[in-house]
């Protein structure tokens, strides 16, 4: 469940950026193809959950992709909206947070980041907000994948991946571990990430 399409021009089009369908089909009339398959994509706001766009059956692209939860989408919500605020607080024109960006040389098929934080345009650090079960093994590979491409990764673990060997790994290779618990709507250490992706620039 995407939060991005494309529009009859070729142009990207957030669903976040939207209140509801009628606004968004409005501005839209000629509708949404998914940027990967091409396929026609449409938008829907289940209710009070996240306005998000979806495919009449499925993906059909290679590029690394997963069925995510309305948990999913609201961590990469939640994640956008605190990244785009520091960023704008920091005046740092050259910074820019973009959602659901793909990396294609990233991996066999190229993955698709669920954010990226660009500098001057370039895919800088990537944000991955990860809920399903995933291995040791796979977090690693993933990471590299991006390493490989010169981006850095900051890992979200919340739910089936909060496990404890993923905790450790995730200290063990970046002296940090971000937990994401939805019970309380708290992403935990965020501001000390936020701070760190700053100093760096
Ligand atoms: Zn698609």
């Amino acid at each position: 469940m995407p939060l991005k399409a494309l529009d009859s021009s070729q142009n990207a089009v957030y669903s976040l950026a939207y209140a509801n369908t009628i606004e968004l089909k409005e501005r839209h009339p000629e509708g949404f193809t998914c940027p990967y398959c091409q396929q026609k994509m449409f938008a829907r706001k289940p209710n009070k959950k996240i306005f998000h766009f979806y495919h009449a059956s499925q993906c059909t692209s290679k590029i690394e992709h997963h069925p995510e939860s309305m948990e999913h989408l609201l961590g990469k919500q939640t994640l956008y909206d605190e990244l785009n605020k520091q960023i704008q607080n920091s005046k740092n024109s050259e910074l820019k947070v973009e959602i659901e960006y793909p990396v294609k040389e990233a991996g066999e098929h190229g993955r698709i980041a669920d954010l990226m934080i660009t500098h001057k345009e370039q895919p800088h650090i990537a944000i991955e907000c990860q809920l399903a079960n995933i291995t040791v093994e796979l977090l690693k590979k993933r990471t590299q994948d991006y390493e490989k491409q010169g981006i850095g990764v900051i890992w979200f673990i919340g739910k089936k991946a909060d496990t404890h060997e993923n905790r450790q790994f995730l200290y063990e290779e970046f002296g940090d571990c971000h937990i994401i618990k939805f019970e309380e709507r708290i992403i935990n250490n965020n501001e000390t990430i936020f701070e760190a992706i700053f100093k760096d620039n």
